[in-house]
């Protein structure tokens, strides 16, 4: 059509179902025109909003940047029933379909998925593979076929023989870390299942443990998690790097979201280890003087810096714990770490001289060796073992607090200690 001759400009601008003469449309020209431009601008507006709450969306499913996103294009349905009284709007509600799209646009950002780990097995980041399955369980490295291995963190300590993996099993659990290297997580992989690929690789890992978190009906679950420094070949064939953080409770809740309102100095942490990673330039070479440069040195400069980075995470982590313990710590009493294991087989041992009841708390409680002292609920589950001088035991006993336990409460207590004995 020809733009610019007269009868263009006396056209009507609505076509069908306008059945104004001309005349009419003609006075309301200038109205109409102004009303184009807040059409225009209302119409810039709303774009405006969608893409705002597309970003908002995506930063609240996914996390923290949408750096590794490429450019796309939101496809997004919406069904119009016009009326008198308004139009409807019906279909899948906009924020269904968000998620959706938001969904397959990260699916497209390459190998990385956050709280999961890559499967070179599926080749995707989605399959059963790709997640814990358990709370307690970390990433304990590729099998030789490209399938992530999981394994409870005390586990992990004990494979590696670290001692203290009896401080996890305490009633008030030390929180500890163990630290592996891209060798170690990746050495089993056959090159066939991706261990040159760069989809996804383990620069660095910390797994950290056990985590007390909220469970059923007032129990505390304990969840260890994992946090890696991952490479992935990013849009435009660009490598990068980032934090990953796994890890996910029985209900499927993922830990860092519990995290976010019980463990906020762990979260700045975490904050502050993501930026450090993803401010990495992907030509860095370490610190070492390598004389080759090139992509072999270059993933060795970053896994240095990784391994780094994430050192101090854990050192940062376990930092945090001691500084926990030491602010519940009373002064006259200490936490001790042993076994629950250890405290029963105390307790079976104590004559009836070293149990006592403590009427405020309604415990008995049990004088074990080395100063250490053995709360239980009358039904033998034990509450807390701790050191206490003799001088403190004696200040309870003359308060009158902690009194010799009548004959049935230790019947009690030594029945339910028994029926311990054969489940433990
Ligand atoms: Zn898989």
């Amino acid at each position: 059509m020809k733009l610019g001759t007269r009868q263009d400009k006396k056209k009507p601008v609505n076509k069908g179902s306008d059945k104004r003469t001309p005349v009419q449309a003609g006075k309301k020209n200038a109205k109409r025109s102004s009303s184009r431009i807040s059409f225009k601008l209302r119409a810039r507006n709303v774009e405006r909003q969608l893409a705002d709450l597309a970003r908002d969306g995506y930063l609240q499913m996914f996390g923290s940047d949408t750096a590794r996103l490429g450019r796309f294009t939101l496809n997004i349905e919406l069904g119009l029933e016009p009326g008198r009284a308004g139009w409807k709007i019906f279909g899948q509600p906009l924020d269904t379909q968000l998620r959706t799209v938001l969904k397959q646009v990260e699916a497209k950002t390459g190998a990385f998925r956050h709280g999961r780990v890559y499967c070179y097995k599926c080749m995707s980041g989605d399959c059963d593979h790709s997640i814990p399955g358990d709370p307690t369980k970390v990433f304990a490295g590729y099998s030789s076929t490209g399938k992530p291995n999981w394994i409870s963190f005390g586990q992990m300590l004990l494979d590696r023989g670290d001692h203290r993996v009896d401080e996890l099993y305490a009633e008030n659990p030390s929180l500890l870390t163990c630290l592996l290297s891209k060798d170690q997580l990746h050495r089993e992989q056959l090159n066939a299942f991706g261990r040159q690929s760069l989809d996804y690789i383990v620069l660095s890992q910390v797994a950290a443990g056990y985590f007390l978190l909220p469970g059923k009906g007032g129990s505390r679950e304990k969840a260890a998690l994992t946090f890696q420094a991952v490479q992935t070949m990013g849009p435009k064939k660009t490598l990068m790097v980032d934090l990953n953080v796994i890890g996910q409770t029985n209900e499927h809740i993922p830990i860092t979201d519990l995290l976010d309102q019980r463990f906020s100095r762990l979260q700045q942490r975490l904050v502050k280890t993501r930026d450090r990673l993803r401010n990495l330039k992907p030509s860095w070479t370490g610190r070492g003087n390598y004389r080759r440069t090139g992509p072999a040195s270059e993933t060795r400069g970053r896994v240095e810096f990784a391994e780094m980075v994430l050192s101090e995470l854990a050192r940062g982590i376990e930092q945090l714990s001691r500084q926990a313990a030491r602010r519940t710590m009373h002064a006259e009493r200490r936490a001790v770490k042993r076994p629950v294991s250890k405290a029963l087989q105390e307790a079976r041992a104590a004559g009836d001289e070293k149990l006592l009841w403590d009427k405020k708390q309604e415990t008995i409680v049990v004088l074990g060796a080395k100063q250490r002292i053995h709360v239980f609920s009358p039904e033998a589950r034990l509450v807390t073992t701790l050191v206490m001088e003799s001088d403190g035991v004696e200040r309870r006993r003359k308060k009158g607090r902690w009194i010799t336990p009548e004959a049935e409460r230790i019947e009690t207590f030594r029945n339910s200690l028994g029926k311990k004995n054969k489940s433990q």
